[in-house]
């Protein structure tokens, strides 16, 4: 690694990549992210409705889709703003989950709903507006669930490499970064996809990282290409927000695919699925490493 991001980096050690440290796999029920496959979690913004979360579940599902999101407790920049359904939410999330097979991502605002919503969810979303929000960060830690920790929207990678420390301090090792996009002088489109910042992730730290085009675009035409782009930047995944009837949807509509729209973007992700394997080779990566642990073996 360069000398001058180890510099820059030096407050967040322990995600790192090290000469001797193994990449991250995050177990997710029956799979891990970070290996070999490109995880994709999708589903709508917010849970509405049974029907609504049901039929995306279902229909996110057949088309290859690992993991359900869906917020519950949803941070809205207007406070007049839909705010979430809250343990209903959480419920139809958990039936969800049932009746699929699918793991369940969902995002936890206060350090008081913790235990509640890692009741349901299989990972712990960290939003945007709550990443340096340490308490938050140390309470989901300590709930021993895999945490996806989305980098705020002003954060530098040395801000947000050091809300994923905080995790890891917290005795939780299964943390996986996720760019958003952040805010610049740009204002056609809701935020910049740094897609740069997913290739200097992959270069620095061990963990793995997943895009979100949906909140990076902020209109849907454009996700399909951001969800490409971030895999070829190396990407372990990406989060993409899905919704039976986007116009009607009751947040995020504007940036959210139909299921047909879903569908094309799978479709056209899937060449890259094996460009992904031969040039991002995962197993390649894990041999090397495994050289690299013999030999630091061998020396002692
Ligand atoms: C979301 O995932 O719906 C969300 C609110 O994301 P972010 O925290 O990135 O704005
Ligand atoms: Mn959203």
């Amino acid at each position: 690694m360069r000398e001058s991001w180890r510099q820059q980096f030096a407050e967040s050690p322990d995600v790192l990549l090290g000469a001797s440290r193994r990449r991250t796999l995050v177990p997710v029920r029956d799979f891990f992210v970070g290996g070999d496959e490109f995880a994709v979690m999708a589903g709508p913004c917010s849970v509405e409705t049974e029907s609504q979360l049901m039929a995306t579940a279902h229909h996110v599902r057949q088309a290859g889709a690992r993991v359900l999101r869906g917020g519950a407790f949803k941070p809205r920049s207007s406070p007049y703003a839909f705010q979430g359904l809250g343990r209903e939410g959480l419920k139809l999330l958990g039936r969800a989950r049932e009746a699929t097979g699918l793991a369940v991502v969902t995002e936890v605002m206060s350090e008081v709903d913790v235990a509640l919503v890692a009741e349901y969810a299989d990972i712990l979303q960290i939003g945007s507006r709550n990443m340096e929000n340490y308490a938050l960060l140390e309470a989901a830690a300590r709930s021993g669930r895999p945490i996806l920790l989305k980098r705020g929207m002003v954060a530098t990678i040395a801000d947000f490499l050091r809300s994923a420390q905080v995790i890891l301090d917290n005795g939780n090792r299964n943390v996986i970064l996720c760019e958003r996009g952040i805010r610049t002088f740009e204002t056609a489109m809701r935020n910049t996809f740094d897609a740069a910042g997913i290739a200097l992730l992959k270069q620095v730290t061990h963990l793995p990282v997943v895009a979100d085009p949906s909140h990076a675009a902020g209109a849907r035409e454009l996700v399909p290409a951001l969800a490409r782009i971030g895999m070829a930047a190396g990407a372990d995944g990406a989060i993409v927000e899905v919704h039976p009837d986007p116009d009607q949807a009751w947040s995020d509509g504007e940036q959210s695919l139909d299921f047909a729209a879903f569908d094309a973007m799978m479709n056209a992700l899937e060449p890259w699925m094996e460009w992904r394997a031969a040039e991002l080779n995962v197993e390649k990566l894990e041999q090397h490493e495994l050289a690299g642990l013999r030999l630091a073996g061998a020396a002692q």
